[in-house]
């Protein structure tokens, strides 16, 4: 099935309809304008704030009194009733953690191969059906995608901001970290729009401080900054110029596994070790979860306190008193710390820069409340580190700041980010070509010329790929498309435009060009993992109907869709590819065909999808095999299919 979807084409056709105009719910008037909001979606917590359309101040929304941070937690109760998010979620760590589900941002736009043995830290099931596409979250009886699971936390934010504000929300801006790939970016934009918002822009976190440090909004400022944000799930580090207005990433650098998370993790094991508890703390969910939960108080109280003390409970009446002091916690997490001092040096390096030519060292995130992480940082720069706004704050201000900026409401203050990986294509030999190098200023543009290596070549297959490698293959790849129709020419001939165009999000276009005939092909990469329009309107309509009764009849649907694009797939793919196959390969997958469109006809879910699983099972190997044949075909300068 993997192997026909991938060749699937996705259409990409706008849905969402911008709402025309706002009510104000408390007094049934029309508004002029419509806010914009803007939403730091954290690993750990979650926040959602706006410019106050009088004051002209960013601030974080509390609806209800209940503290404006959110925390990136979702709760399925038992009973089937609509999730919980954020404090109200959290209590069931304890207490039910299969159904409690944090992190969730660290699994977005990721398959299980990305996530490696980080797939068993977490307290959920996560799931590995297919190691290349995305991981999917078990509760109970159902699967759930990250991104499905970070719209519930959006839509969260999104009803707290319309609550408290007394208006309409529908559009945000939303930040991610700097390294954020193309998939990532990709999957927080559709997870705004499972949440019915309109996401105007991706901004990076650090970017988005910058600005709540009133950093950019002065155009006559120059000054080079460094965000150094270390969260509960990432660490990020950039490095940005001022410059006549103008605000400019000069590099980032970072780890989206680094973070306080990974203190509290240390701290636990520390105790699991020196006070030797018992190994159901390392195996049973709710110990595990009780541990990690008094890990982190420890870690919180100890940024303000020299000793720490709890009681930790087995649940068969035996209590287990730990403790730990303000050293051993400083000597547990300097590693820990190291870490992101190396990436800070390494960003100082790409920016070609030293700690001395900085003007101002920004922290954010809640991790560097910790002392040791103050001094550390302060030491390797050589200046005190700014921490005057609330590290847990400052990246959803500074997301209302921009969103106020594309409202149209700052008409002096423009940004520049870098794009955190390099894009090239994939040459002769699987060589990565790198066409934007990592850290370019985006939005940008960038091309190189190419040629044919054998004589008559009327094809050219483009594959786009991410990352730092030499080698395509240990790079991600983003797409691939072919240029078809070049004039058959000998070797070196023909002259073959490839320009990339990166938007402001990050998000990609190639159009390649051969130049003596002008036959051009253009497409937007799509990243592997995204969703079509289609899947997340289905999304959509899902969340809106009342989701539990229809659980079975949509999981149906759903099996019956996939089931018929297969069948559309296998049976062109026979057409197509008769002549190649053995006459023994088409009858047997023909019986195949036979049977999954008998289990089509029932409502038997199961078998539909043991019928699928048993066709593309046995139609995989000559379906590769034929690829293979295709693709020298192409080399050889013949026309494939
Ligand atoms: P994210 O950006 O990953 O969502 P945050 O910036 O909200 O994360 O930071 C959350 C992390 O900050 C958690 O690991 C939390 O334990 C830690 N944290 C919050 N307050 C403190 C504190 N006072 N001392 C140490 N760590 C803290
Ligand atoms: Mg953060």
């Amino acid at each position: 099935m993997l192997f026909f979807s991938c060749l699937a084409a996705a259409s990409l056709l706008p849905y969402l309809q911008m709402a025309k105009v706002a009510i104000n719910l408390a007094t049934g008037a029309i508004q002029q304008e419509e806010l914009i909001v803007g939403i730091d979606l954290g690993t750990t917590n979650s926040l959602v704030a706006y410019v106050h359309p009088e004051t002209r101040q960013p601030a974080a929304i509390n609806d209800l009194g209940r503290g404006a941070i959110v925390p990136s937690v979702v709760h399925f109760p038992p009973d089937g009733s609509s999730p919980l998010v954020g404090n109200e979620a959290k209590d069931f760590l304890l207490s039910d953690p299969a159904n409690t589900i944090y992190s969730v941002k660290r699994l977005l736009g990721k398959s299980y191969r990305d996530l490696g043995q980080h797939a068993g830290q977490l307290g959920y099931k996560v799931i590995d059906d297919d190691s290349e596409g995305l991981v999917k979250i078990r509760v109970g009886e159902r699967f759930y995608s990250p991104i499905e699971l970070s719209a519930d936390i959006l839509r969260e934010l999104r009803h707290r901001a319309e609550h408290a504000l007394k208006t309409p929300v529908r559009r945000a801006v939303i930040t991610v970290p700097a390294y954020f790939n193309d998939s990532q970016r990709q999957a927080t934009r559709d997870a705004g729009r499972l949440a019915g918002l309109e996401v105007l822009r991706i901004v990076n976190e650090p970017t988005a401080a910058a600005l709540a440090y009133g950093i950019g909004l002065d155009p006559s400022d120059e000054k080079t900054v460094a965000v150094y944000d270390l969260g509960g799930g990432t660490f990020d580090i950039s490095i940005l110029r001022l410059h006549q207005g103008i605000f400019e990433v000069m590099s980032t650098h970072g780890d989206t596994w680094l973070g306080g998370d990974d203190m509290d993790r240390a701290i636990g094991e520390h105790w699991q070790s020196i006070f030797n508890l018992p190994n159901t703390f390392g195996q049973v969910p709710a110990l595990q979860q009780q541990l990690r939960l008094a890990a982190e108080m420890a870690k919180r109280y100890l940024s303000q306190h020299d000793d720490f003390t709890t009681q930790l409970l087995d649940g068969d009446e035996h209590v287990y008193v730990v403790t730990l002091t303000k050293a051993e916690f400083n000597a547990l997490i300097a590693p820990l710390v190291e870490r992101t001092l190396a990436a800070c040096r390494q960003a100082l390096g790409d920016a070609k820069l030293t700690p001395a030519s900085i003007d101002a060292v920004l922290l954010v995130g809640g991790s560097t409340r910790v002392p040791l992480v103050q001094q550390e940082v302060a030491k390797f720069f050589g200046q005190p580190a700014n921490n005057s706004l609330n590290p847990d704050e400052v990246v959803a201000l500074g997301a209302a700041i921009q969103a106020d900026i594309l409202a149209g409401n700052r008409r002096d203050v423009l940004l520049l980010d870098v794009t955190p990986l390099t894009l090239g294509i994939e040459t002769l030999g699987g060589l990565m070509d790198a066409i934007i190098p990592r850290n370019s200023k985006i939005p940008t543009k960038a091309g190189r010329q190419y040629t044919t290596s054998i004589d008559g070549q009327v094809n050219l297959k483009i594959g786009v790929y991410q990352g730092e490698r030499d080698l395509v293959s240990e790079n991600r790849k983003l797409g691939e498309f072919v240029l078809s129709g070049i004039p058959a020419m000998p070797a070196g001939l023909p002259k073959i435009d490839v320009n990339f165009f990166l938007n402001a999000d990050g998000i990609l276009r190639v159009e390649a060009v051969e130049l003596r005939s002008g036959t051009r092909q253009q497409v937007d990469i799509k990243p592997q993992y995204g969703l079509t329009d289609e899947q997340v309107e289905q999304m959509l309509m899902d969340s809106l109907t009342n989701a539990k009764q229809d659980v079975a009849a949509r999981l149906l649907i759903e099996a019956r869709t996939a089931a018929e694009q297969l069948l559309y797939q296998v049976e062109r793919f026979l057409k197509k590819n008769a002549e190649h196959l053995e006459a023994v390969e088409i009858t047997t997958t023909t019986a195949h065909t036979d049977l999954l469109r008998q289990a089509l006809a029932g409502n038997d879910r199961d078998l539909i999808l043991r019928r699928m699983d048993e066709l593309d099972e046995f139609t995989r190997p000559f379906a590769e095999r034929v690829m293979n044949i295709s693709i020298k075909q192409a080399m050889s300068g013949k026309q494939i299919g």
